[in-house]
């Protein structure tokens, strides 16, 4: 079980008076989660994220494994360090190239600080040992540190010079295999954005610097964001102003349905697909064996979702200026814990109501989901207002009412919803209604009110917009 007062959370302290020298632009997430201790910023540019955060962190690793699993993928670990030499073969050094870390080892070689893997895979597979057209499709991945030196880094973890991708990389025998690869992993990202239950915008996009034939661009809308689209709420179509027509992106009629339902939007864009066809295969000599035994080129795809962007801007969605919201799966607890401050008259009989509902609330939503705050030495009121900070999803109180004689109750918290009096089968009841409702999320289906009588929990419902 995890204990508040055992745990590493820097909360920071500005002392009263104090004259805080605003040198970067805040968002709402970077705030809330620098002032709780959950973010601290290392250098300019990039984060040191503490335990809580690390768990959330930690979820969403989980939870876009099994996605990428369900979609045929295979996890693999490529160095950070790729040599430059690859990408002078694809042509990637020509451009502008004032965003790469390049380091030199001891002996002159020159390595690109990866700030992506196409060339670095691809030389992997030119160099093994011909590959079969009955191998194919290979689907490999991984979840790694990516490096990109940004003229303006900023809002935290949302545009950080280091910052958590997840990369697949697709390999298909023909651009008609490869178009159903595309679709297979499209079908799982769109699954996984539903099951952050975060409203989000799929849009066509330009290939831009990666090449290629065919991309889509995953958003969340805010107003941080820095990419303009444009959405027309009659037929549903979707776009960025980056791609479209420039008559389009003036004009408020849609491309699509002539309606004048056009409007823009801001958005941070959080995950990207590609159809790369044979753009690095051919240059790298990535080649595998037809029904013929003649080499040809690999057909590629590469699908990226920014990992601790993700985390940022769902909280910069979510939350409301004072208090973090969470997506149901990644709450770093299910469940806060509050007992009696430490000397109150209620404090004896208090506790053993508090200990009887550890052990409970660790059976239903496992130990590891629970919060207990047993920093006794603060008030009741003290903690709570952390708890609420913290956004967790409930947050149960014993306090003084839960020993009176006549219809004891505890005090219930939903993050972003009423306070509640409850009997504890009841309050123990909308635990296991959360667990439910998560265990539905991570098998992929929508959430389901089971129980028409249990207070209603879920505050946000995903959909595509
Ligand atoms: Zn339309």
């Amino acid at each position: 079980m995890n204990k508040a007062s055992r745990l590493f959370w820097p909360a920071l302290v500005t002392p009263k008076n104090a004259v805080v020298k605003q040198t970067e632009q805040l968002s709402r997430s970077q705030k809330l989660l620098t002032e709780l201790g959950l973010v601290k910023s290392g250098s300019n540019g990039t984060y040191q994220i503490m335990p809580i955060a690390q768990r959330s962190v930690d979820k969403l690793f989980e939870l876009v494994d099994s996605n990428m699993q369900r979609a045929g993928g295979q996890k693999i670990s490529l160095p950070i360090l790729t040599p430059t030499g690859l990408w002078k073969k694809t042509g990637r050094l020509e451009g502008d190239i004032s965003e790469f870390y390049m380091v030199r080892d001891r002996s002159g070689k020159q390595f690109l600080m990866s700030p992506t893997h196409e060339e670095a895979v691809t030389a992997m597979l030119a160099t093994t040992a011909p590959i079969s057209y009955r191998q194919l499709p290979l689907r490999l991945y991984q979840i790694g540190p990516k490096f990109r030196d940004e003229l303006k880094s900023r809002f935290g973890l949302m545009r950080a010079k280091e910052f958590l991708m997840k990369d697949l990389y697709t390999f298909d025998v023909s651009e008609e295999t490869a178009r159903h690869t595309y679709s297979v992993v499209s079908e799982a990202y769109d699954r996984l954005f539903k099951q952050l239950e975060v409203p989000f915008v799929k849009v066509s996009a330009a290939t831009g610097m990666m090449g290629g034939s065919l991309s889509h661009e995953y958003h969340y809308v805010s107003p941080v964001g820095e990419d303009t689209l444009l959405q027309c709420s009659s037929c549903g179509f979707a776009g960025n102003a980056e791609v479209l027509d420039s008559t389009v992106a003036a004009s408020t009629d849609c491309p699509s349905c002539r309606s004048a339902q056009l409007s823009q939007v801001r958005g941070v864009e959080v995950a990207h697909t590609f159809l790369l066809g044979e753009k690095y295969s051919k240059p790298l000599g990535a080649t595998f064996l037809n029904t013929s035994a003649k080499p040809q080129s690999l057909v590629m795809g590469c699908y990226g979702i920014g990992i601790t962007r993700v985390l940022a801007s769902a909280l910069e969605v979510l939350s409301t200026e004072q208090e973090l919201r969470w997506p149901k799966l990644l709450a770093p607890y299910d469940v806060c814990l509050i007992g009696p401050k430490q000397g109150s008259k209620e404090q004896q009989p208090a506790e053993a109501i508090e200990n009887e509902l550890l052990q409970h609330i660790g059976q239903i939503c496992g130990a590891q989901e629970l919060l207990h705050d047993d920093r006794k030495e603060l008030t009741i009121g003290k903690r709570l207002l952390d708890a609420k900070r913290l956004g967790h999803p409930l947050t149960i109180v014993v306090g003084a009412r839960a020993v009176q004689q006549e219809a004891p109750k505890l005090e219930l918290h939903v993050s972003g919803g009423e306070k509640m009096e409850l009997e504890l089968n009841d309050a123990l009841k909308l635990v296991a209604e959360h667990s439910r409702q998560k265990k539905c999320l991570l098998q992929g289906n929508a959430v389901t009110v089971q129980d028409a009588e249990a207070p209603r929990i879920s505050q946000s419902v995903g959909h595509q917009l």
